[in-house]
């Protein structure tokens, strides 16, 4: 039988004994996050805004983010040729490479920049790397916009990699000369793993002054590990293009549990839940936290819910809008 949403279960609870839900803390958006979603809702509102706010790519993965900004008037494009030359364009918080950047000035764009600042420092560590005559070393996912973006910053210096396997067979022109960077975003574990590869490789290596893995990813991982060793399983809200929320599913299920990435509660499969008796529950840097609020009620329907909070850390980090926003404002 093919399994169920949690939807259909909205009538008939089918396991009414006592559950309890894990929440883990921190969990949901991030400072860069909500500084993107915040600059998109602000040029929304402009009172004095003649032309549509186009968006490049999507603005933070998430699909119910993008959706609800859509529904309020944006255009999310693909490529600044879907733009009409002079109009305003918001670059996400993934960042951009310098030639998308040079790209939006040959079409006479304005140009409002919701890059996450953590992602710009590895811009700039990029840009310094190279300009010293390094190899730079990025660590991260191919295709990945914000890898795509950081490459760009030293096309011809940077050569990318996601494994230790990968380091340990990196040649380079000059192994004195090595530096790595990571995307924002990766497992904390993995990547200690292929950054110690690296350094066995190239035991002059160079890297980042401080961590490139950025607070929230560090933090929303570490949560997830606590909660997961006390779960039977273990469900991230997130998009499935969203790497700080695919993390975190891998770091639960390396707690020897099962472990889901929905989009939303409708995604939850009965088979799941009804053999747990203590569900771990978190959400991805880019999944709204009223979507975890929905799961809670979902999860309700299957029988008598505690909820507890595990709170790992507590976060006060907070971005200032881009300046080009606050000057409107
Ligand atoms: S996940 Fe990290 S790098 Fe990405 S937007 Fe949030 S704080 Fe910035």
């Amino acid at each position: 039988m093919d399994a169920q949403p949690a939807t259909a279960l909205l009538d008939k609870p089918a396991d009414p004994r006592p559950r309890t839900v894990l929440l883990a803390a921190p969990r949901s958006f991030c400072a860069g996050v909500e500084r993107a979603i915040d600059t998109v809702e602000r040029l929304l509102a402009d009172p004095d805004r003649v032309e549509p706010v186009y968006v490049r790519k999507q603005i933070v993965h998430n699909t119910h983010v993008v959706a609800e900004l859509a529904a309020r008037g944006a255009i999310f494009v693909d490529e600044l040729d879907e733009v009409p030359p002079g109009a305003t364009v918001v670059f996400s918080a993934h960042g951009v490479s310098p030639a998308v950047r040079a790209a939006a000035a040959a079409r006479g764009l304005t140009v409002v920049d919701a890059t996450c600042p953590l992602v710009t420092k590895v811009h700039a560590e990029a840009r310094r790397f190279a300009a010293r005559g390094d190899t730079v070393v990025l660590i991260g996912h191919a295709g990945h916009e914000e890898v795509e973006g950081t490459a760009g910053e030293a096309p011809e210096a940077t050569v990318l990699i996601d494994s230790p396997a990968a380091a340990l067979a990196l040649t380079v022109p000059d192994e004195d000369r090595v530096s790595y960077l990571t995307q924002t975003t990766l497992s904390v574990e993995e990547t200690a793993e292929t950054v110690a590869a690296l350094r066995r490789r190239f035991p002059r290596l160079h890297g980042p002054a401080s961590a490139d893995i950025c607070y929230a990813s560090t933090n929303r991982q570490r949560a997830v590990e606590e909660v997961a060793a006390r779960s039977e399983v273990f469900l991230v809200v997130g998009s499935a293009n969203s790497s700080n929320s695919q993390r975190m599913v891998e770091v639960a299920r390396r707690q020897g549990i099962p472990a889901y990435l929905i989009d939303d509660f409708t995604e939850i499969q009965p088979e799941w839940i009804v053999p747990a008796a203590t569900v771990g529950l978190s959400a991805g840097a880019s999944a709204p936290g009223r979507l975890v609020d929905e799961v809670l009620r979902a999860l309700r329907r299957f029988g008598p819910l505690t909820v507890r909070e595990h709170v790992s850390f507590t976060e006060d980090v907070f971005f200032a809008a881009p300046a080009a926003v606050r000057r409107r404002s």
